[in-house]
């Protein structure tokens, strides 16, 4: 398949790229990894008119920890330099955890995690796992910038709070407080291929061994991701003992909205969710502990 014919500039400022995506407007996107948009342009599903390459602009490429512990992640940094970053692995091990989930070690060469939250597909890992880990996002446009949370970016597949002359220019991951545990679970048909339904857990406990925070985040559980936070909010005072996880993974399947697909009915989704809340719960609460 061959893609429409399209315009390509490869700025290497990002105020070039800025500029160009404010005289385009939603006729132009930004290439990052390609992963997405070049088989979607190789389908003629998206045909832009203007491609506006970011690969050459250096300062987007930019993946360090603020000085309160925040991971500043830049719109260029790619999945493979996040999920082997030993800070990373130390600090926010539930990144590296998830990402090992996403496609395969080729596409995680090139693609980058700004472009798969753009592309905000439904069933993918790492919009839950921004939930889950209360990430902002920096948008960008000529002349002016926005916060926007996590939990307000997607607003339904494939579709962002982005608007047509903006970039995700940064990611934002506040640091996890002591005494917090974290874990990742999905099932999906073969490893690398998209969750069927996939939980992404954030436990802390107190100093009574106690939960005092909790977030419970899924994908391919709705036309976004879905922070269940009823499920969550039970959580909060109890001991994190696996009597603790049974109503919270009802409540959970009840939260979510799944779409259903080839390979999974809405119901076996929800069955999934049953199943993987608690133990996602299990290994979370171990690692608070
Ligand atoms: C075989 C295969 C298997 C895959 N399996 C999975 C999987 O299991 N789970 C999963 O989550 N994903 C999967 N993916 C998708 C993969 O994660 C993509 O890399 C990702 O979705 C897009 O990132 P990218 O950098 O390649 O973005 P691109 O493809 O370059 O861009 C994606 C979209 O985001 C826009 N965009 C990119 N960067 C920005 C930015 N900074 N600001 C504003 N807009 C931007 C683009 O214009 C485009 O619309 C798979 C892909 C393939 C090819």
């Amino acid at each position: 398949m061959k893609p429409a014919p399209f315009a390509w500039h490869a700025p290497e400022e990002l105020a070039a790229a800025l500029a160009l995506k404010a005289v385009h407007g939603g006729e132009a996107r930004f290439l990052a990894g390609g992963q997405s948009l070049v088989p979607a342009m190789n389908f003629r599903v998206a045909q832009p008119a203007v491609l506006v390459d970011l690969n050459r602009v250096a300062t987007l490429d930019k993946l360090e920890f603020a000085e309160d512990g925040t991971l500043v992640i830049g719109a260029m940094c790619r999945y493979r330099r996040i999920e082997r970053d030993a800070g990373v692995l130390r600090r926010l091990p539930l990144l590296a955890e998830a990402l090992a989930e996403v496609a395969h070690p080729q596409i995680r060469t090139r693609g980058t995690l700004a472009g798969n939250l753009c592309h905000a597909d439904p069933a993918s890992e790492m919009p839950a796992v921004m939930l889950a880990l209360d990430a902002r996002f920096v948008l960008r446009r000529q002349g002016g910038e926005r916060e926007v949370a996590a939990r307000d970016f997607f607003l339904g597949p494939l579709a962002t709070a982005l608007a047509e002359d903006e970039i995700l220019a940064e990611i934002h991951i506040p640091a996890l407080p002591p005494g917090t545990g974290t874990a990742f679970l999905e099932v999906a048909r073969r490893r690398g291929d998209y969750a069927m339904m996939g939980v992404a857990a954030v436990l802390q406990r107190g100093p009574d061994g106690r939960c005092v925070v909790a977030r419970l985040a899924l994908c391919s559980a709705g036309p976004t991701p879905v922070a269940a936070e009823r499920a969550a909010a039970s959580l909060v005072g109890t001991r994190l003992a696996a009597a603790d996880f049974v109503a919270p993974a009802a409540q959970a399947a009840r939260e979510i909205d799944p779409m259903g697909s080839v390979q999974a009915s809405p119901a076996f989704q929800r069955h999934l969710a049953c199943v993987l809340v608690p133990r996602v719960l299990a290994l979370a609460a171990e690692r608070a502990a």
